[in-house]
C-alpha cells in the first residue's frame, strides 16, 4: 500500500479536503493522537470502507495530532508516546488516502486563540470530575478537525465512551452536520483495551491493568445472572481493581446517552471505569446485556 499524503499546514488540508467534496468526493475522518494501534486500524479501516460506499472511490482520512489543550498540567503531554513514520505506514495499510499531522500545536492553537467548545452535561463527572478542562479541549479539537475537513462522516471509539458522548452532543447542539460513527472496543487476546498508553507498561503493570476487562466481565456475568443492582456490580469491580493493586478513579454504571449514574443496570447500561496503575491512568468500560 502506497503511504498517505502528508499534510503538515491545517490551512492545505482545509484547501484539499474542499476541493474533494466540491468534487463530489466522500469523505470520512478517523481524529487520532498517533501511535496508532489496533484500536486505531479498526477505525481507519472502516474509514476507508465507508469512504468508498455509493460505487465511487471516497477519501480516508486521518489526522495525528496530540492535542495540547486536553492535557492537564500534570499530565503526560511531554511524554505522550510518537511515531509519526510509523503512524503514516499503519494509516497507507488501512488504506487512508491523507493525514494532517501539523508538528507544532501552534499551527492548531496559536497565540491569539480564544473561542473553546464546553459541552456542559456530557462533560461532567467521570473523566470530566478527574481531568478538569479535558472535554473542553476535546470538543474544541474535534470542532476544528471538522471544520478544516468538513468530512461527511468522522469515527471514534467507544473505549472513550464519555468522549463520544461528548463529541455526538457537540455535533448535534451546533449542527456540525456530519454523521458520528462509533466503533467498538478492539482488545488485545487477553482482553486489555488497546491504548496507547499502553506502551508506559512495565511488565507487572500489564499484568496488574488486566483487571480492569476482568471486572468489565465479571460484571456482564452478574447482570447475565439478573444480579442488575448498581451498587454491588460497584463495589465488586473496585475490589477487583483494588486486589490488583490498581488506584481506582471511578467506577459507575451509567444510562448509555445521558451518563446519569443508574441504580439498576437495564439492558444498554454502561459500566464505565478509571483506575491507575503506577502512575498510569487507564480506562475501559462494557455495555451491559
Ligand atoms: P486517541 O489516539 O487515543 O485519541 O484515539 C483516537 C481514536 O481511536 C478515538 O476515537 C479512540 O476512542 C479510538 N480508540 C482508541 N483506542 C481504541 C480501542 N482500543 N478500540 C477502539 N477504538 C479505540
Amino acid at each position: 500500500m502506497p503511504l498517505p499524503q502528508l499534510f503538515t499546514d491545517p490551512a492545505a488540508w482545509q484547501a484539499r479536503c474542499g476541493e474533494a467534496r466540491d468534487a463530489g468526493a466522500r469523505l470520512a475522518l478517523v481524529p487520532t493522537m498517533g501511535f496508532l494501534h489496533d484500536g486505531h486500524r479498526s477505525l481507519l479501516r472502516e474509514a476507508r470502507r465507508r469512504a468508498d460506499q455509493g460505487g465511487k472511490p471516497g477519501l480516508a482520512l486521518a489526522t495525528i495530532f496530540v492535542n495540547p489543550t486536553q492535557f492537564g498540567p500534570t499530565e503526560d503531554l511531554s511524554r505522550y508516546p510518537r511515531d509519526l513514520a510509523g503512524d503514516l505506514a499503519t494509516c497507507g495499510e488501512a488504506g487512508i488516502d491523507a493525514v494532517l499531522a501539523p508538528p507544532d500545536p501552534a499551527l492548531m492553537f496559536g497565540p491569539g486563540h480564544q473561542t473553546w467548545v464546553d459541552v456542559e452535561r456530557a462533560s461532567q463527572g467521570l473523566c470530566g470530575a478527574s481531568r478538569p478542562g479535558h472535554f473542553r479541549g476535546v470538543a474544541t479539537v474535534v470542532a476544528k478537525l471538522l471544520n478544516l475537513t468538513r468530512p461527511h462522516l468522522a469515527l471514534f471509539g467507544e473505549k472513550d465512551w464519555q468522549q463520544l458522548a461528548v463529541i455526538r452532543a457537540m455535533v448535534g447542539d451546533l449542527a456540525f452536520g456530519v454523521e458520528i460513527v462509533g466503533m467498538p472496543i478492539v482488545r488485545e487476546a487477553d482482553g486489555l483495551a488497546r491504548s496507547s498508553r499502553n506502551a508506559y507498561l512495565k511488565p507487572e503493570q500489564r499484568e496488574a491493568a488486566l483487571a480492569l476487562s476482568r471486572a468489565l466481565r465479571e460484571a456482564g456475568e452478574a447482570v447475565a445472572a439478573g444480579r442488575r443492582q448498581a451498587t454491588a456490580l460497584v463495589a465488586a469491580a473496585r475490589r477487583r481493581l483494588e486486589a490488583a493493586g490498581a488506584r481506582v478513579d471511578y467506577v459507575e454504571v451509567v444510562h448509555p446517552h445521558t451518563l446519569q449514574p443508574v441504580a439498576e443496570a437495564a439492558p444498554g447500561s454502561v459500566l464505565l471505569l478509571a483506575a491507575f496503575v503506577g502512575s498510569t491512568r487507564l480506562i475501559d468500560n462494557l455495555v451491559l446485556p
